[in-house]
């Protein structure tokens, strides 16, 4: 229906979080925070824009942002977030428009958190699936999940045992094949929660110099939709929600990366500021979207602009100024000119 439908410019909306601080970073002494961004207020400008101040209070340097809405610390609760955010692009699914999550921040400001969540506190990647069947029962629709990695800019289909590579092609129409990626129906929560968490264990982690264990790769979960058209044709529609969970954006003076990790920061680097200058291109407007820029980028191609619709959650932690600055700044300069 044409109410669902986006209307021609394909704006991304880019909202932040503000992760509360964890129990060992207000503990005095060891892992007392360096800085502290305090993030003064969120005015409200308009229904439609917030403008985020972030203060350093060591150094009371500032900056100022404007984005499309803020969730802070003591707005901790990723349900509102999806209720606000999320759930509004789920019945476009149905209908047979892709739409786009992503987590994006440095590691540790809690992308991963927000994305998958745990057991107690499912984050939005089981909270949309759980909305998906739900809604697939009243309407007679299947669920399809497929789960993969990028990494260095190579594809590994994380549903697999063994994590296997899969060639990305362009198909005659230009369209983007994930060869083999397997796809699996979805019944149930219970079925989800188990293909899930295995998945999510073979993920590729490693260790830096800035955290114990930090995700070095992509992580995308893809929802796909086939739901009967409503004019009682008997064809069908396809649509697929993608919940995208972020590398961390690292600044390797201050993780002292070498080898490896330097070329694993240096290919996630490219590959988040080619996807910045996807969504820069598309909320301005320009004639020519470099899509073809980085391997994430060129995957997401049918579902970033056009008629998808895109959100962007940028993720803070409140003891890192400079960070927080970075990660806003991106997130800023994607959404508007
Ligand atoms: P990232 O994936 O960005 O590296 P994580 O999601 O792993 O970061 O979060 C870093 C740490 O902060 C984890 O210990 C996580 O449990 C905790 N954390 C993140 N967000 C929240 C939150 N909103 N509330 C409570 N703890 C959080
Ligand atoms: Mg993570």
């Amino acid at each position: 229906s044409s109410r669902l439908r986006p209307s021609s410019v394909s704006k991304v909306r880019v909202i932040v979080r503000v992760r509360p601080f964890l129990p060992q970073e207000t503990a005095s002494g060891n892992g007392t925070p360096i800085s502290c961004v305090s993030v003064l207020d969120s005015e409200l400008d308009s229904s439609e824009e917030v403008t985020v101040h972030l203060k350093d209070q060591e150094t009371s340097r500032n900056e100022c942002y404007k984005l499309d809405s803020f969730f802070g610390q003591e707005d901790n609760n990723v349900n509102r977030i999806f209720h606000r955010e999320v759930s509004p692009l789920i019945p476009g699914i149905f209908h047979g428009y892709n739409a786009t999550v992503f987590a994006y921040g440095a590691t540790g400001s809690g992308k991963t958190y927000t994305m998958q969540g745990s057991d107690e506190l499912p984050g939005l990647m089981p909270l949309a699936m759980s909305t998906i069947l739900f809604m697939c029962q009243s309407t007679g629709s299947r669920a399809e999940i497929s789960y993969y990695e990028v990494y260095m800019d190579r594809c590994y289909d994380l549903m697999e045992l063994k994590a296997n590579e899969v060639a990305v092609l362009d198909d005659q129409d230009g369209q983007i094949h994930l060869k083999g990626l397997a796809r699996v129906p979805v019944n149930s929560m219970c079925e989800f929660r188990e293909m899930f968490s295995s998945a999510i264990l073979r993920r590729k982690v490693a260790h830096t110099g800035l955290n114990d264990v930090s995700s070095r790769s992509h992580g995308v979960l893809v929802i796909s939709v086939s739901a009967p058209c409503d004019d009682g044709s008997g064809k069908s529609v396809t649509g697929k929600l993608n919940l995208i969970d972020l590398a961390g954006n690292e600044d390797n003076r201050r993780t002292c990366n070498e080898g490896i990790r330097l070329q694993e920061s240096a290919k996630i680097n490219q590959s988040l500021f080619a996807l910045s200058n996807v969504i820069y291109a598309l909320n301005n407007n320009k004639p020519r979207v470099p899509y073809r820029e980085s391997k994430l980028t060129r995957i997401l191609q049918d579902s970033l602009g056009g008629t998808s619709r895109t959100l962007m959650v940028a993720c803070l932690n409140p003891g890192e100024y400079q960070e927080s600055v970075h990660t806003v700044s991106l997130a800023a300069r994607s959404r508007h000119i």
